[in-house]
């Protein structure tokens, strides 16, 4: 296949014809390296049976490849200057829509899939990196796995252990839902315009959530500690919590052998499970 979109002369000839101008606000960095689309496509394991989700098609350089891989592409863009130009550069595919909303309104269980779980596949817009993550975790019935471009720094949070410096909220969150690796860093100079920040493309695998665990409870439990990080857990984990005091948390952190001038960040994700399950 003659595919063209990355490239650079094309996509000044396409700016040139609709008049159309990057937006800075909707995260507009458009791929510009073949080779690596192509390893995310390659990474993300699609075949001719698979419904996949792309996020932020912008003038489809993901979309013209995912197309002709898979079974069903929807395509989620939230700009409507970009309508026309996709209508133009993926014209006539009767295996794609294009729907011209903001993805966090769209509910996935409408969209057709047959009897298969959807795989997304997204270069992300960097502002709503991690409501679009947390958005899609909500339908982890659905997903199989996620492929997604994200800035350097927020790749290095999602797969971060307990005691690396990266160890935040959304290494837990990323852990308690899925298997993720970060399969590729990729340099700011293949996008156009270029960021200010490196990328890299992590895969996350979804897993079914520990029943045994209030995954709200969870939620709550990580983001009390990591609002309050420098916060002793003594101090911290209680804030959002109206039926724990300390001295029931005391007695639990003791019963599972964590002191309590620990912090948030010295806590695994077990760690946590385990005094969700104490509190129920
Ligand atoms: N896929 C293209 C590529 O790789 O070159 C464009 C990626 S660009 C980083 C992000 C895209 O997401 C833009 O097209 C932008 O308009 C779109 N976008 C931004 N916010 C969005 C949202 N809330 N819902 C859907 N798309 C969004």
């Amino acid at each position: 296949m003659d595919y063209k979109l990355h490239k650079p002369t094309y996509i000044k000839e396409i700016l040139d014809k609709f008049g159309f101008k990057f937006s800075k606000s909707l995260g507009q960095n458009f791929l510009i390296d073949g080779n690596l689309i192509e390893n995310i496509i390659d990474y993300s394991d699609i075949t001719q049976e698979d419904y996949v989700i792309e996020i932020g098609p912008g003038f489809g350089v993901l979309t013209e490849r995912l197309v002709d891989k898979c079974k069903f592409l929807y395509s989620i863009e939230i700009d409507n200057r970009l309508m026309e130009v996709l209508k133009y550069t993926v014209k006539d595919r009767d295996n794609l829509e294009i729907i011209n909303e903001d993805v966090l309104k769209v509910d996935l269980n409408k969209l057709e899939h047959g009897n298969r779980k959807f795989k997304v596949v997204a270069n992300l817009p960097y502002y709503i990196t991690t409501p679009i993550i947390e958005y899609l975790f909500n339908y982890r019935d659905i997903i199989e796995s996620i492929t997604v471009m994200v800035q350097k720094e927020v790749a290095d949070r999602m797969v971060a252990d307990v005691k690396s410096k990266d160890y935040a909220a959304l290494s837990l969150f990323v852990k308690q839902n899925s298997d993720a690796k970060i399969i590729l860093n990729v340099p700011k100079t293949v996008f156009m315009p270029q960021p200010k920040v490196d990328s890299a493309v992590v895969n996350m695998k979804l897993k079914p959530l520990d029943n045994e665990v209030d995954p709200k409870k969870l939620e709550l439990l990580i983001k009390s500690g990591f609002s309050k990080r420098r916060k002793t857990i003594l101090n911290s984990l209680t804030t959002g919590f109206v039926d724990l005091n300390k001295e029931q948390l005391r007695e639990i952190l003791s019963e599972l052998g964590l002191k309590e001038n620990l912090r948030a960040e010295n806590l695994s994700l077990e760690d946590y499970k385990n005094i969700v399950k104490r509190l129920n």
